[in-house]
Parts: structure tokens; C-alpha cells; sequence
């Protein structure tokens, strides 16, 4: 986007002014640094809480008060049903179906049910293709899927690595390992955007190469589902998972989600993992020994609904249909904008030796997220950011990620960071 910026106040309170979603700010709660709202920049990791969270937990605590086991069907938002409420909302934020998904479980769990499903290996085909320094939790349950079926990981398991002294993935490296390993190949299951750099892959074409290869293909959209746009339907992913406490700001640890696609439902010759709560809502109760799959991803569901959880993101996704997730996208092309020409005035500052921005520069390969290194400096720098009021986050070894996110931060924020990053440096 060309647009001409400013590196001052005055401009980024302008542009501010001017932008619609502004309200929204205040519908959340910042934590406080020295008497005023932190800069807040870890959205892709912990989002923050929405002021009407705690009215939708306390409407459930209360029913529970009133009602007892009768809020199952008595509730204002009766339990037995809870999930249903986010048939519509999670379709929309996925590009799927109201069918193809279902809010249950945590992340690494619904992977593991995902991998039960699409991760059958026999002799000939065991290999799992995925990205080098995926999210640690990823790769464990990626390396103990392939134990667990009695296979070696350390041959089973295909990391694609950057190039040497880069930090970003070659798309076309995924491809050709696709390609290579294509008579042994079962599965691709990669982050949608990668937890480190914020590099957004190109999910349609990988998961078409995968297919072409006779192997599933999912991902994992903890970085990806309120962040960056996805068509999972139209894009023929085979499954996805997601947490959301990160850009849906729905509570740590909340309920997370899952995609099924269309295709694989009421598909005998995919198994799967049962629960009771995956069987037909009709019988559930008849307490009958038979397993009438639902037609829909909601077969994966196991357990009774976390209500009070699930409260939390029901007030999160309200805002989200309340803001709409295009006006959303439009605003957080302009921050990436004025994000880029900030840390360009820095670079252009201080010198190109003093920071590297890892995230790729072009709209389609990222969203929120901001990687940067530092060269010659360390964890202090981090902790220098904190004590001026930046919430940010360090990974190891030498990585600072930001993620302003339009729901809630401002250009002022990006403005704010920028003053404090160049007084550091
Ligand atoms: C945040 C994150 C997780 C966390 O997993 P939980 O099961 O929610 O603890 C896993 N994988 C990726 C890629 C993540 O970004």
C-alpha cells in the first residue's frame, strides 16, 4: 500500500481518528504501565480480555446458581447445545462450512484426534512432511504420532528448513520434498503462519501438491483463525486446528477449535476417536451402546461443552462478528503499512546493522506478526522494551515478535513502540 507516513504523534493520532474500528479499543482491557494503557503487542499469543467477557461467564455461573443440572436445557444459552453457537461465527473466520466445524478440546488434543484420523501409516507410506522449529507442542505430537504407530521419527518425520543464513521457508522447498518423498508420503501438517517469523504459507497450493502426492494435508491455524484470511473449504484442506486464547482473545487455555472438511465427513473409512458427545443430540440421552456418528465435525466432539470457557469465547466472537473480519483486514493493511515505515525510519536511523525485520515484506506472506532481530544484542533489549511499557515477546535465540492487531491497538501504539525502540537502539 503506498501511502505517505509521518514518524510523529500527531500523525499517528490522525490516522487514528480516522479509522472506523477505533471504538473497539475500549471494549478491552489493557494492563497498565506507569498510569497508562501498556503497548500491548503479544495479541498472537495471548489476547487481551474483552470488558463483556466477564457478563458472559457470569451469566453461566448464575444459571448454574439458579438452575442447577437444569441449565443443561434451561439456561438462557442451554449447555446441551452450547457449541452450536459457534457453528456460524467459526465457518466464517475458517472459509468453511457451519458442518466443518466444531469449538472443543485444546489444540494439541484436537491434533492428536486429527492425526488418529488423517495419520493412518503402514509400511509404505509413513512420512509426515512439516516445517523445521515448528511450535515444540507440535512436534512432539508429531513424533509420538509416528511412535505410537511403531515407526522412527528420525526417519518418518520431514523438517523443512530455511535456507542456509535465512529465516523464512522457500515455498518451493516444501513442494520439492512433497514431490520427493511422494511414494512415501502420508501426511503434510504445517503452521498455517509460522509462530516465529509470522510467514504465512500459501495453503491451497501446498495442500494440492499433498494431494497430488496421494497424502492428507493439515494445518495448524493457532497463528493463522482471526488473524489472516482462510478458505479452508474451497482450499480442499483435508483438517485444521486452533487455539483460541491468541487473536481470538477468548481466555487463556480456552476451548480451541477444529476443520473437517466436507469430503471426510460420515465417512466410514476415516475412523475416528468417539465421545458421547460426537453422536446424534437426538438419542445422545438413550444412553445406547451404538455410536450414531453427527454429521458433521462434530462427530470429534468427546466431552459435554466447558461452558464456562466457552462463555469467554462466545464474548470474544461477538466482537468479531460485531467489527466484521474484512473491516478488520482492511485496518490491519494500514498498520502493517505504517509498522513497515516505522521500523524503516529506524533502520534508516540507526543504521541497517542494528535490526532485521525476518517477517516477509509481501501482504499474502504475512499477518499481525512482526519478527526482528537484533544483531549484537541480547535479552536485554527485551527487557529494556518492558520496562518502557511494551508488552512484546522474546523467543530464543534472538528473536523479538510484535503483533499489533487491529481489533485492538492503535496507530499510536505502533508510534509509541517506535519512539521507545529508537531510544533503545
Ligand atoms: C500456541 C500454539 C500451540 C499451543 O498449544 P496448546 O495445546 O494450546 O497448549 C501449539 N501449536 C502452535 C503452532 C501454537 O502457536
Amino acid at each position: 500500500m503506498a501511502m505517505k507516513h509521518e514518524f510523529s504523534l500527531a500523525y499517528a493520532q490522525e490516522l487514528d481518528a480516522s479509522d472506523s474500528l477505533n471504538r473497539f479499543r475500549s471494549r478491552f482491557l489493557f494492563p497498565q504501565h506507569e498510569g497508562r494503557a501498556a503497548v500491548y503487542f503479544t495479541g498472537n499469543s495471548l489476547g487481551l480480555q474483552p470488558v463483556s467477557t466477564r457478563d458472559y461467564v457470569l451469566q453461566e455461573l448464575n444459571d448454574w446458581q439458579t438452575f442447577g443440572v437444569e441449565g443443561h436445557f434451561e439456561a438462557k444459552n442451554p449447555w446441551f447445545s452450547y457449541h452450536e453457537m459457534f457453528a456460524k461465527p467459526l465457518a466464517k473466520l475458517c472459509g468453511a462450512k457451519e458442518k466443518e466445524v466444531v469449538a472443543m478440546g485444546s489444540l494439541t488434543n484436537n491434533l492428536h484426534l486429527l492425526m488418529v484420523s488423517f495419520y493412518r501409516p503402514d509400511a509404505k507410506r509413513n512420512k509426515i512432511i512439516c516445517e523445521k522449529k515448528a511450535f515444540p507442542s507440535d512436534t512432539y505430537a508429531l513424533q509420538s504420532q509416528i511412535r505410537f504407530h511403531s515407526f522412527d521419527y528420525r526417519e518418518a518425520l520431514i523438517e523443512i528448513a530455511p535456507r542456509e543464513g535465512e529465516y523464512t521457508i522457500h515455498e518451493d522447498d516444501i513442494l520439492a520434498a512433497i514431490e520427493l518423498h511422494k511414494d512415501s508420503l502420508a501426511l503434510v501438517m504445517i503452521g498455517g503462519v509460522n509462530y516465529f517469523t509470522g510467514q504465512v504459507f500459501d495453503m491451497q497450493k501446498i495442500t494440492r501438491a499433498a494431494h497430488d502426492a496421494g497424502a492428507f494435508c493439515g494445518w495448524d491455524l493457532a497463528h493463522g483463525i482471526g488473524n489472516i484470511e482462510l478458505k479452508l473449504h474451497e482450499w480442499q484442506v483435508d483438517f485444521a486446528a486452533w487455539c483460541s486464547y491468541k487473536y481470538l482473545n477468548s481466555s487463556p487455555g480456552s476451548v480451541a477449535g477444529m476443520f473437517v472438511h466436507e469430503k471426510h465427513l460420515n465417512n466410514p473409512a476415516i475412523p475416528r476417536f468417539e465421545g458421547w458427545w460426537g453422536t446424534d443430540p437426538q438419542t445422545r440421552f438413550l444412553m445406547e451402546d451404538t455410536f450414531r456418528p453427527m454429521d458433521s465435525a462434530w462427530a470429534w466432539q468427546l466431552s459435554n461443552a466447558p461452558v464456562l470457557t466457552m462463555a469467554a469465547h462466545k464474548a470474544a466472537l461477538d466482537i468479531f462478528e460485531e467489527a466484521g473480519f474484512e473491516n478488520l483486514r482492511t485496518k490491519m493493511r494500514v498498520m502493517n503499512s505504517y509498522l513497515d515505515f516505522v521500523l524503516d525510519e529506524i533502520i534508516r536511523m540507526k543504521g541497517a546493522g542494528k535490526m532485521e525485520i525476518i517477517t516477509p515484506r509481501k501482504a499474502e506472506e504475512r499477518g499481525c506478526q512482526v519478527s526482528l532481530v537484533f544483531p549484537g544484542r541480547g535479552k536485554e533489549l527485551f527487557t529494556a522494551l518492558t520496562q518502557k511499557g511494551v508488552i512484546a515477546d522474546w523467543r530464543e535465540p534472538n528473536v523479538v515478535r510484535i503483533a499489533p492487531v487491529p481489533l485492538y491497538n492503535s496507530i499510536e501504539d505502533i508510534y509509541r513502540f517506535g519512539e521507545i525502540l529508537m531510544e533503545i537502539l
